[in-house]
């Protein structure tokens, strides 16, 4: 890899990996993400903005009120409680279950670190759990193995917008006694077997990052639950137990959702369901375009579930050349992720003894995501199709 093309690109994708940057003169070709350029959708958000800033209304007060019914209106949840992030949404929704100290939360291993690092965060241990290697994602085969007599909980991503078949997951997890937290940090407005997700399980999280299928100008995330008194602890540990002013009935943090950013994420969501139909369509030009190439296209929805595309990753054995043939044709890509939780440095304790998770470290490195994003053009696709498409393996025979 050139010194050019190693160089961190400006806008960094929810997985934090910086793309490479094309050689110079494609600066602008295909980026791998493209955030909100609408024009008309800035002038609203500024308006919203210069609004808040007219009144000095900084935290909650009525734009996160009013953001927090809308969401909770959109995922068909009882409660949504806004708060500064995602990974903050999980450790609340941990912490307010009652997980912590001496308690196993089983986490895929296929995932961004923060699914684990929120278990952390409670005092709590991860369990990490291999993925099926068709859908990626957490299946009821790949959790009971991961199941000790002292799993508290589960946590069931859905990774990349594809939704996890969750009835099984919710099914074994109440026979071992465990509760089920979504990581829907990748699959805002996606439905399975009816539902949104957000309220599929006892309690979900989400990220407002702004690569997010919703996103911030900042960060932000939200928890949505039907449980009254979850949701009730949850906003009181968002806000140092605090109830009212200075009464401080529990042990909370700073983990509240800034005005600004409700202010942003009620312009963005009533366009979500529209952003999220053009990542289809995208993605379904993409599958139909990359048939006879030498990358395997990503499992689409299974039939009682869906997928909202935060991320198109393919697979290939040459992941690493298929990256560098790309860059060089202007085409953007990232890898979510390139080492599985339970290898990083961060979890090398849990490395002695720590499960084969085979199909999490071959996907490691394997995977490779295409560009994706609402607003990408036809012309867009068709670049990156005709790039993919002329990519040959290493050690493959030239046609
Ligand atoms: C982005 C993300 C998170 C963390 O969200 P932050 O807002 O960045 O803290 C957690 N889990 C998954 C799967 C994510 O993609």
């Amino acid at each position: 890899m050139t010194r050019m093309q190693a160089r961190a690109d400006s806008i960094r994708t929810s997985g934090h990996e910086p793309s490479p940057t094309p050689p110079a003169g494609m600066r602008s070709a295909v980026p791998q993400v493209q955030l909100d350029d609408d024009p008309a959708l800035r002038a609203e958000i500024l308006e919203a903005i210069a609004d808040l800033a007219g009144r000095s209304a900084w935290t909650l007060g009525a734009e996160v009120d009013a953001f927090e019914a809308e969401f909770a209106a959109y995922c068909e949840t009882e409660h949504a409680i806004g708060v500064s992030s995602g990974t903050d949404a999980l450790a609340l929704a941990l912490r307010a279950l009652g997980v912590g100290p001496g308690d196993e939360v089983v986490v895929p291993a296929n995932s961004f670190i923060a699914s684990a690092e929120a278990v952390t965060l409670v005092g709590a241990t991860p369990r990490f759990a291999d993925v099926d290697p068709f859908s990626a994602n957490l299946t009821e085969e790949t959790l009971a193995p991961a199941l000790t007599p002292r799993t508290r909980a589960v946590i069931a991503v859905h990774l990349y917008g594809r939704t996890v078949d969750m009835a099984p997951i919710v099914a074994l997890a109440r026979a071992a006694g465990a509760r089920v937290i979504e990581d829907a940090c990748q699959a805002h407005g996606a439905r399975y077997r009816g539902r949104r997700v957000g309220g599929l399980g006892d309690v979900a999280a989400f990220s407002f990052y702004p690569a997010k299928n919703l996103g911030a100008w900042g960060d932000g995330g939200a928890v949505t639950t039907d449980d009254p008194e979850l949701a009730d602890r949850i906003r009181l540990l968002r806000c140092h137990g605090e109830r009212p002013r200075y009464q401080h009935r529990i042990v909370g943090t700073t983990a509240r959702l800034d005005a600004i950013q409700a202010a942003v994420l009620r312009r963005k969501l009533p366009r979500l369901d529209a952003w999220n139909d053009a990542r289809r369509a995208i993605a379904r030009r993409l599958t139909a375009g990359l048939i006879g190439s030498f990358v395997s296209q990503p499992a689409d929805a299974a039939p009682d579930g869906d997928h909202v595309y935060h991320q198109y990753v393919v697979t290939s054995s040459d992941r690493d050349g298929l990256r560098r043939h790309l860059s060089e044709r202007g085409i953007a890509t990232g890898v979510h992720y390139p080492v599985p939780i339970h290898r990083s440095r961060a979890y090398a304790a849990h490395r002695p003894g720590a499960p084969q998770l085979p199909v999490a470290e071959r996907l490691a490195e394997q995977v490779c995501s295409l560009p994706m994003f609402p607003s990408m053009t036809a012309r867009m696709v068709d670049r990156v199709l005709e790039a993919v498409q002329a990519y040959r393996p290493l050690g493959s025979v030239a046609s």
